[in-house]
Order: structure tokens, then sequence, then C-alpha cells
């Protein structure tokens, strides 16, 4: 296989009428189907202009329709751009005037905002194999004349303007067979599908790993823990998640008296995408009653690059070692403490580069093939990696290294706290540390949480400012978008 849609192709082969694709209205679709549906999208996008080296962005939640378009843009040799349909329409035009697509989909079909966002551009509507989707020409664009490219993500924005990446055929197999042998799938395997598709985790560890082995995928358009947690009694075998999704199952069980999942057919749950506290972790293996498994990784290298294989109870808080066929590097002239430095990978999984921006993308890719990950960490004695936090991240107090995650664990010990956020903000030539912290109720005071992490954390680690919320403002993927918190409760800090 050397494209992507020769995976489907090949299931479309050997197991016709298996299932594939569970769809968010609850139809089932097997492989001829599902490859059927991404013809059908191939032969679409063609009719509306788009050739090989075409942009094809596909504004989408989670669907059969978005998962056939990603596909289909492979058949035809064109890039597909899956970007998350709840960005606002500003967000978008930014991306659309970035990538310059020849064609734009909506997956209308199960998103109200997909719909919006079609009829504010005026798109046609259009009835498909797998349900009507908008579809908008947009002429004048000139086709990439790279062959190796078969999906651009853009990045999350945690720090900064999303980034969009260049993820080769080769990136997108390698990882769709790393995540499927870390977890040793079967084609009986059901993955329950609510990570988005338009980020990086969702993309290879659900559609690339179940079309790697051919198993098949319920679909969710958006988290929501009640339809979760009813997946896994109807019998879901694999559940990769955020953190956050974790947290919110729980506390969702926990609403209806349920402490623990029992007569479910889960063997394999996992956290990835961001920083997982110990004490989530311990909660979240009791519940399962399942270990439950690190993985990291970033959308510079196609997801995975690391992932623990524990059994239940394990005190490991590594994110794991490096997956079969990755390099994993420290470089210690970045950071101060021995040991200690910026991730570094290479192997399969490192993207092609940054689209138009040759500068970033010369920052972030040496010569000889390493990925400057801007995280820091460090290697144990048993060759796992432990991620300590961001460089752009790191607050210096004082003197001393204040790692977020670290501070952020802390507040998250309290059982009232959802989640948390940390950042650094520059005062007088020294540091404050503030923290963001999202309760349940009934909520915690700040001086309450204060007073709770006092033994936890040493003093110059301790927050200089503690703001309960409601929410933190948060990408689709359930991730904090820490760049954002200064504006966005701009009123409060005053
Ligand atoms: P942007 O690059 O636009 O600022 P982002 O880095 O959040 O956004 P992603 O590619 O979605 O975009 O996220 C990758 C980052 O997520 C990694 O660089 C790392 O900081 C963090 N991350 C991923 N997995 C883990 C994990 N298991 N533990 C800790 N951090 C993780
Ligand atoms: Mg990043």
């Amino acid at each position: 296989t050397q494209r992507i849609h020769e995976m489907l192709a090949r299931n479309a082969e050997l197991r016709p009428d298996a299932p594939a694709i569970v769809d968010a209205d609850g139809s089932r679709h097997d492989w001829r189907a599902y490859d059927a549906a991404a013809t059908e999208m191939a032969e679409l996008m063609a009719a509306h202009g788009a050739t090989a080296g075409s942009r094809v962005v596909i504004v989408a939640e989670n669907c059969l329709a978005t998962a056939a378009a990603i596909f289909g843009a492979s058949r035809l040799g064109a890039w597909a751009v899956p970007v998350n349909a709840r960005m606002t329409g500003a967000e978008l035009d930014k991306i659309a005037a970035h990538a310059d697509p020849a064609v734009v989909i909506y997956t209308s079909n199960v998103s109200a905002e997909a719909g919006a966002h079609a009829q504010a551009a005026g798109a046609a509507e259009v009835a498909t194999l797998s349900g009507t989707v908008g579809l908008l020409r947009r002429d004048g664009t000139t086709p990439e004349t790279d062959p190796e490219v078969a999906v651009m993500l853009y990045t999350t924005g945690t720090t900064g303007d999303p980034k969009g990446v260049m993820l080769t055929h080769g990136n997108l197999l390698f990882a769709g067979r790393a995540s499927a042998e870390l977890r040793a799938m079967v084609p009986e395997d059901l993955i329950y599908g609510a990570l988005p598709m338009t980020h990086v985790f969702g993309l290879a560890s659900m559609l690339m790993a179940a079309a790697h082995v051919g198993a098949s995928i319920a679909l969710a358009p958006r988290f929501k823990p009640a339809a979760l947690y009813q997946a896994l009694i109807d019998g879901a075998t694999v559940l990769p998640a955020v953190p956050q999704m974790h947290a919110l199952l729980m506390a969702h069980a926990a609403e209806k008296g349920v402490g623990r999942l029992e007569n479910a057919r889960l063997r394999y749950v996992s956290s990835g995408a961001a920083p997982l506290d110990p004490t989530w972790k311990r909660k979240a293996e009791a519940f399962y009653g399942l270990p439950l498994q690190n993985g990291y990784g970033m959308t510079e290298s196609t997801a995975g690059s690391s992932g623990t294989r524990n059994p239940i109870g394990s005190p490991d808080t590594s994110v794991g070692p490096p997956l079969p066929g990755v390099e994993i590097a420290i470089d210690e002239t970045v950071g101060q403490e021995p040991g200690t430095g910026e991730v570094l990978t290479r192997g399969p999984h490192v993207m092609k580069g940054y689209y138009r921006a040759p500068e970033t993308t010369a920052a972030a890719l040496s010569s000889d093939g390493w990925l400057r990950t801007g995280d820091l960490g460090r290697i144990d004695d048993e060759g796992r990696l432990h991620i300590v936090g961001r460089a752009k991240e790191l607050i210096i107090r004082g003197g001393f290294n204040v790692y977020p995650p670290e501070v952020e664990a802390a507040l998250n010990d309290h059982p009232q706290v959802v989640q948390s956020a940390v950042i650094g903000r520059a005062r007088d030539g020294n540091e404050d540390i503030l923290a963001f912290v999202q309760t349940a109720d009934p909520a915690p005071t700040p001086d309450e949480l204060r007073a709770f992490v006092h033994d936890r954390l040493s003093a110059y680690k301790r927050p200089t400012r503690i703001l309960v919320v409601d929410m933190l403002p948060a990408a689709p993927s359930g991730k904090v978008l820490k760049h954002k918190l200064l504006t966005h409760f701009a009123t409060a800090l005053e």
C-alpha cells in the first residue's frame, strides 16, 4: 500500500461485508460501501474542479462523509485539509486563504455549524452516498506538484496561530500501523470515535488505525459523555481519548451512581494530546478496570512518537518508550537542568514541513531529519520519555524553573477541580504564576485551593493568583487554548 485510499480498497476486497463505519445517525456501512463513498467523493471533487495537487478543505465533524472525503482526496491525488466546523467564520477564512483550496466540502449532514458555514459561503447542496453535503467550487487555485502529501492538518493553536502541517501518505500509513500494533488491534475491534478527525490524534488513531487492520469505528460528531457511556455498554472495544474525556465520562457515571464500568467489552483505553495527571490516571484505571495508556505526539509527528504498555496500577508517569521505528533524543542545550531538554524526534512519522512557511519549517526540521518538538522532557533509565512541559510555557520564578503541568496536577488533585491551566506572566522582572481553575459544584474558593496546594508544591511553584472559572477556552479536541487565557479572562484579571 502506497496511498492511504488503497487501505479502503484492500478492505473492500478482503472483507466487503464486514462493518467499517457506524455513522453519527446510527446507520451502518461495510467496507464495500465505505470504499464506494470515497470513490464518489473523488468524482465529486473532480467534477467541481479539483485535480491532483489541489487542496480540498473539508469543514467537518466526524461522519462517514468526512472519512470518505479524506480518502477520496487521496484517490484523486489531492490534499485533504480537514478543519473543524466549530471554528468561526473568520478562523475559517484565514485557513481557506492559506490553504487556497479548489473545492470546499461542508459536512452539513451532521453539523449545524458546517451547515451555517456552507450557507454563508453559498455552497451547493449535494446528495451523496454518505449524506447531503455542501460543496463550493473556488476557482483559480494552483495545484501543487508534490504527490507525497495526503493530508494537511492545522495545529491546535495552543501556543499561537495554527500552522499548516503537510503529512505524507507514508506518514499516515506508518501512523495507522503503529497505532494498530501498539493496541494489538484485530478486525473485530470497534473503536469509539469521538476524537475529531480534524485533529491528528483522531485522524491517526481512529481513521488510519482502523483502515490498517479492517476494524470498525463508531463515529460521534462531538463528544458527549452519555453517548460514550452507552457505546461502552454496547460493545466498543478500543477507546482513544484526551484526558478531559475520561474526566467527563467518570463525572457522568458518578451522577448515575456508577463508580466502575461493568459488562463492557472494552479492552484498550488510552490518553493522549495533553498531559495526563497521575491522579486522573489512577481514578480512570479504577473506573475502567483496565490500564490507561499514555501516548505522546503532535500534529508534526503524525500523532504518535511514543506510548506506554503498562499493566493496570503502574505508577509510571512517563509517555512511554519511542514507538518501533521512531527515534527520540533530548537536546540538553535547551533548558537549564541536566538531563532535561527539548525533545527531538526522527523517523517515518515526521511531517514533510509546514505549508508555505519555509522559515518555520527550517527552524523545526534539521537537515538530518530531526523534528524539534518545542516540548521539554527527559529519558529515564528504562528508555521511557517524560514530558515536563512546553519550552514556550516554562515559567522562571525567582530564578527557579516552574513547569505548568506540575502545578496543574497539584490543583487537579482537588476532588472539585475539573481541569486547570497555569501560565506565567512577566511582572517587575519576575514571572507571576497564574492558575485558571475550572471547578464542579460546589466550587472551592481560591483560598481553599491555595491551602490545598500548599503542602503539594514548594513555595516558588505555588500560584501567585488563582482564578476559579466556569469554563476554560478549549479547542474542539478538548485541549485548553492557553494563549487565549489572558484575553479571555482580561476583566477578571484586572
Ligand atoms: P500549536 O502547535 O498550534 O501551539 P499544539 O502544539 O497544542 O498547538 P497539537 O499538535 O495538537 O498542537 O499538540 C501537540 C502538543 O501536545 C505536544 O507538542 C505536547 O506539548 C502536547 N502533548 C501531546 N501529547 C501529550 C502527552 N501525552 N503528555 C503531555 N503533553 C502532550
Ligand atoms: Mg505544537
